[in-house]
């Protein structure tokens, strides 16, 4: 697209942002700009020591460590978790971890409006978005709202240094796939596509070497600023296919997010390139393939990550009724599907057969 041609919007988000090494030692001095004096530190059970000593070295007094931070969100978790703050009085969140901790403090602001700080320790880009999918009695839902949008994020690339390489591959390609869908949004613009390209360059340049050298530096650093950019992007535009079968595999069968994601993507590019082709070919150029969901395939085999989708627990006998269901209400997509292409394309990813663009 030359510029100018088509008139475009592009939706900036307001978050300040901190990226480097050792910046966790900022959170204090970062989180008193905001006027927090008493915050509440959110966490995993796994997380927990970090967010101790994360809370020891603020040099203010912590509200407390909530450190029950679960996968999706669940509304009773956070229930548990509005009871401490009003006992406490917290007047912020810092929420140290990944994707599931985020969600955790975004649902807390979404009830209080209590400003949240991040400070991320995977690649799944939530901290950068104005999206909180929350789950009760077993539904998800999804909603975006600009009070769930995070104040401040610390990117401190010392953290990742022990995510361990499986959750660095899937989580990496999860962040991947949200760049992918931005390139072909129906609301996309060119500074979007920017940010989109630059975050997947990153990504498949830091992942590779992550997934042999877990402690290199540059790699990691490489792989969070990927990360930042693709979070950022999922928060400015709208997704499509990829997404919606993500969604209808992970809702209706129970599959693992960041690994659906891993599996699916290679095919669904390799079905998209057909419309959108000039689109993706920078993905396939970086990558030195000849095509962009073939790049994808081979980049997801390099960093060891899963291939198959009958390997993470999806049944066989579940394939038509996972194309039925994401044909029943799709999300806009440059090339629109039939029921039996997308029956195809799950075939193709149920066996992890490379796709053939
Ligand atoms: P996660 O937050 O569930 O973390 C997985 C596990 O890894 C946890 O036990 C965690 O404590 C541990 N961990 C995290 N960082 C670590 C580190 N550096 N070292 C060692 N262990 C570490 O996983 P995730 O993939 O970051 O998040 C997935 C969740 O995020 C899903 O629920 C997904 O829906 C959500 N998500 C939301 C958005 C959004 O915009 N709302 C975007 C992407 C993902």
């Amino acid at each position: 697209m030359t510029i100018g041609d088509e008139v475009f919007v592009h939706n900036g988000l307001p978050t300040r942002v901190v990226f480097g090494f050792g910046t966790r030692a900022r959170v204090g001095e970062e989180t008193g700009r905001l006027g927090v004096k008493h915050p509440l530190v959110l966490s995993t059970f796994e997380q927990k020591q970090d967010a101790q000593s994360l809370a020891m070295q603020l040099g203010m007094e912590p509200a407390g460590i909530f450190s029950e931070a679960a996968m999706h969100t669940p509304v009773g978790v956070t229930e548990k978790a509005l009871a401490l703050v009003s006992k406490t009085k917290a007047d912020g969140l810092i929420a140290l971890g990944g994707g599931s901790t985020t969600g955790l403090g975004k649902a807390i602001a979404l009830r209080t409006d209590l400003p949240q700080i991040v400070v991320p320790t995977t690649y799944a880009g939530s901290e950068m978005t104005n999206i909180l999918g929350e789950t009760s009695e077993g539904k998800k839902t999804t909603l975006r709202s600009p009070k769930v949008q995070p104040e401040l994020v610390i990117y401190d690339v010392n953290l990742t240094l022990s995510l361990p390489k499986s959750l660095s591959a899937t989580s990496g390609m999860n962040a991947i796939a949200h760049s992918v869908e931005a390139l072909y949004a129906q609301d996309g613009n060119p500074l979007v596509s920017l940010m989109a390209l630059e975050g997947i360059r990153a990504l498949a340049e830091g992942l590779p070497v992550i997934a042999d050298h877990p402690q290199d530096r540059g790699a990691r650093a490489k792989a969070l600023y990927g990360a930042w950019l693709c979070g950022a992007v999922l928060s400015s535009v709208g997704m499509a296919l990829h997404h919606k079968l993500c969604h209808v595999l992970g809702g209706s069968f129970g599959l693992p997010h960041a690994e659906t994601h891993t599996i699916v993507l290679p095919h669904v590019v390799s079905f998209n390139a057909r419309a959108v082709g000039e689109k993706l070919a920078p993905i396939a150029e970086m990558l030195q393939s000849a095509g962009p969901g073939q790049g994808l395939f081979d980049l997801v085999k390099r960093i060891g990550g899963p291939m198959a989708l009958k390997d993470i627990g999806m049944p066989a006998d579940g394939l038509d009724k996972a194309a039925a269901l994401a044909t029943e209400s799709p999300y806009y997509n440059p090339r629109q599907p039939t029921v039996q292409q997308i029956r195809a394309l799950l075939e193709d990813a149920f066996v992890g057969r490379r796709p053939n663009l």
